[in-house]
């Protein structure tokens, strides 16, 4: 069987133990005699499923007892939308942090709803770094503080000791790619949103993990399935939520925590991000764009300074048995996302192939 070191961005690669486990349950799922594709959301099999995924997840993140647990669609760009009309109740005011395209978006679609300030941008040096901050400067009364912990396609985030201080507003960050890589204190959060597809499982399910006083204030315009308090009451199956999806998560989960849970992620998402940008700084022929202290541990870009030789590098490094190694389309050079099921082999077969093309062209 064939199995590259798949750097892709998202959809991304999953641990091999979860898709053999799916492989080995996909026609009969235990006893049922059917595919989890195949049954009743309704159904027991389903229910101990959703309930034992939403368990690990509140393990593995630490979750809070006065949080809830949502499993949605849409993908964290619905929660571009869902987060203002549930969350401007009161002052119709929030304040962002521009950090990537991401977090821009964020920021667009809020202004449509309510009052949307730009506290901070980066954009100025093509956001390869995290701004500095002041709290005076922040919306004494806005109804929430949006930022993007992890910004996928320029390689920079907010460290879990780099949160901004934002007091009594909840503070809302997008954890789309880099949920369960190191550990982060829920309870200075009101709300975090994270795609699954990045490093939690494949495309077709968002978590939410919501404060439950945040809960119930929408805007009256909401649509009823954008509206956190149905899904809530319903426990994520006022209609049939993402079946298999949802499944796949819980396997990642159980692998997640067989691992030793995110601490023990943490620790090997701090070796394998360590060795790539080491060699990276030691380079003469490859940086890195984004500032030493607020480098992502998941996505770590880098150029050689010439788009020739950046798409001849993309180009060999398919031979040599690695996929998805471009960098996004709107900046070009290159991108590692070394996410959980990335194992360190892969950093290694990288890193050889860098000091090999490094030796034919520096
Ligand atoms: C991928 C990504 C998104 C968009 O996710 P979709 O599920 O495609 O809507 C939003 N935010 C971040 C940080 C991402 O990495």
């Amino acid at each position: 069987m064939k199995r590259v070191y798949n750097f892709s961005a998202g959809p991304s690669c999953l641990p091999v133990e979860v898709l053999q486990r799916a492989a080995d349950e996909m026609v009969s799922y235990g006893d049922s005699g059917m595919s989890v594709m195949e049954m009743s959301h309704r159904s027991s099999y389903f229910k101990d499923i959703l309930a034992e995924a939403k368990s690990l997840y509140k393990e593995l993140m630490n979750v809070p007892d006065n949080y809830e647990i949502l499993f949605l669609q849409g993908g964290a760009s619905t929660q571009f939308a869902m987060v203002p009309l549930n969350l401007l109740s009161k002052s119709n005011k929030a304040d962002f942090m521009i950090t990537g395209s991401w977090a821009k978006k964020a920021y667009q679609e809020s202004a449509r709803y309510g009052e949307a300030k730009v506290i901070a941008s980066s954009e100025d040096k093509t956001f390869s770094y995290i701004p500095k901050v002041d709290s005076k400067d922040f919306t004494p009364d806005a109804d929430f503080f949006h930022i993007c912990v992890n910004n996928t396609i320029y390689g920079s985030r907010f460290r879990p000791d780099n949160l901004p201080d934002t007091g009594d507003v909840p503070l809302v960050g997008d954890m789309s790619s880099n949920i369960l890589s190191e550990v982060y204190d829920v309870s200075k959060f009101g709300l975090i949103y994270a795609g699954a597809q990045k490093n939690m499982g494949p495309a077709g399910v968002t978590t939410v993990i919501i404060r439950k006083d945040l809960i119930g204030h929408a805007k009256d315009i909401t649509p009823t399935m954008l509206n956190y308090k149905i899904h809530a009451d319903n426990d994520s199956c006022y209609n049939t939520p993402p079946c298999y999806s949802i499944y796949i998560c819980k396997l990642v989960y159980e692998w997640v925590k067989a691992k030793g849970g995110v601490a023990a992620m943490e620790k090997i998402n701090k070796e394998k991000a360590k060795k790539l940008y080491d060699f990276i700084d030691n380079s003469k022929l490859f940086t890195a764009p984004v500032v030493p202290e607020d480098r992502s541990i998941m996505n770590v870009t880098f150029v050689t300074g010439s788009d020739e030789l950046d798409a001849l590098f993309v180009k060999g490094s398919k031979k040599a048995g690695m996929e998805n190694l471009k960098g996004h389309r709107s900046i070009g050079g290159m991108r590692a996302s070394i996410y959980n099921a990335m194992p360190m082999a892969g950093i290694d077969t990288l890193i050889d192939f860098m000091k090999k093309f490094e030796k034919e062209n520096a």
